[in-house]
């Protein structure tokens, strides 16, 4: 089959490689009719995270049909024939946090989780194409994938929605939605959002669901800012304006009620303290810029919450936990509990509430996934989100 391999640093390319098998009972193949290229693979694609090796299957946002079940999976709940989407985090549905419906904090999906544990005391659950610490899984940017715990994890899905329009319910639009959920919304909050990536765009559209009376987002991408606007946010170009006196002023000095980093490890920005964070990265001295994250604590009102969906991967400093401590701040941040909110949200999609493909931009057969990777990276062509088709053959130069 043909699947999307991480060969190193920048170098994606697309490889015959062997069809997966089962290998433990609850196990499941799916055959991937739609797949994406994700915010966070581009940390994998630019080598910042330790722990994959070269020729590592990436891709954890994917959907398609159950070809094959191993004979431990609940047939009432999973069977051969299925069209579902497989959410990005792998879980048991047994084990302590499963049964709390801290479903992303499974304790049982990650082999390799002594790794883990050594850097964070406890692991989160495995991922699916996400390095070797996070449980070596092959990804689903492929033509089949190994789903383990199948009967746990996947969503049925009615034919009468297209691939395009549920394919999200795997990472971004649940993930979109917990960070919102994250903010502690009251009616009426002001809610700044940095980074209008596709989660930020479904936090905007999240944050209003949940009664938000205004967002505020942050970017510096022009498709991307009209984006959030047509979401209904107010926005700030970081290129044009210095976003912490910009918020003081929208906010009459008060400041945001949230504050939200959906950037993460990989943060833009001007000045001394992005260079610092920039040349100690390059040097492996920390894993992260977090420059967003200084920015969020900074502007957020005293007593409000602060919400990271953003990918962070290690340790780093200069983190103002002085400002963190003295304006009474919460934080509140994870890996997405994704059976929480695949059914509910799929239920706002049946009813027409939102069409999630707004954020697609490019469509690409999976042989041209190296091409999606690089202009994702380089927001050319206006690119705000790949979506890869693993059947259909490229198309003729
Ligand atoms: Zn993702
Ligand atoms: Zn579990």
């Amino acid at each position: 089959m043909k699947a999307v391999c991480w060969m190193g640093k920048e170098d994606m390319q697309v490889h015959e490689v062997p069809e997966p098998k089962i290998l433990n009972p609850r196990d499941a193949i799916v055959r991937v009719t739609t797949t994406c290229i994700c915010g966070s693979d581009l940390h994998l694609y630019d080598g910042l995270v330790p722990t994959l090796a070269q020729g590592d299957i990436l891709g954890h946002e994917f959907m398609g049909e159950v070809v094959e079940t191993g004979p431990g999976v609940d047939s009432a709940k999973l069977k051969t024939g299925d069209r579902v989407v497989v959410p990005f985090t792998i879980a048991c549905g047994g084990c302590g946090p499963c049964h709390e419906e801290l479903w992303s904090l499974c304790d049982n999906s990650n082999p390799n989780a002594w790794f883990v544990e050594k850097l964070m005391g406890h692991s989160p659950s495995g991922l699916f194409g996400y390095t070797h610490m996070m449980g070596g899984y092959a990804g689903g940017q492929a033509q089949y994938v190994r789903v383990p715990f199948a009967d746990v994890g996947p969503i049925k899905v009615p034919e009468s929605l297209r691939d395009d329009q549920v394919v999200f319910l795997s990472d971004i639009f649940p993930t979109g939605y917990m960070a919102a959920e994250n903010c502690n919304i009251k009616p009426g909050d002001t809610v700044a959002i940095w980074g209008c990536g596709p989660i930020g765009q479904f936090a905007i559209r999240s944050a209003f669901m949940m009664g938000a009376g205004r967002v505020i987002a942050i970017d510096h991408v022009p498709e991307r800012l009209q984006m959030a606007r047509e979401g209904g946010a107010e926005t700030l170009n970081f290129d044009d304006v210095d976003v912490l006196e910009a918020l003081r002023e929208i906010t009459g000095s008060k400041g945001p009620d949230a504050c939200m980093d959906a950037v993460g490890m990989e943060a833009s920005g001007h000045g001394m303290q992005y260079f610092y964070d920039s040349a100690k990265q390059k040097l492996r001295l920390v894993q992260d810029r977090i420059g967003v994250l200084r920015q969020c604590i900074q502007a957020c009102r005293k007593g409000g919450t602060v919400s990271v969906p953003g990918v962070y991967a290690g340790f780093d400093d200069k983190v103002p936990l002085g400002a963190f401590m003295n304006k009474s701040l919460t934080l509140k941040t994870g890996q997405t509990h994704m059976m929480r909110y695949m059914k509910p949200l799929l239920e706002r999609i049946e009813k027409g509430e939102i069409d999630p493909s707004f954020v697609i931009s490019h469509r690409l057969p999976l042989t041209q996934a190296p091409e999606g990777y690089r202009i994702f990276r380089e927001k050319e062509d206006h690119c705000t989100k790949v979506v890869l088709d693993p059947w259909a053959e490229a198309a003729a130069a």
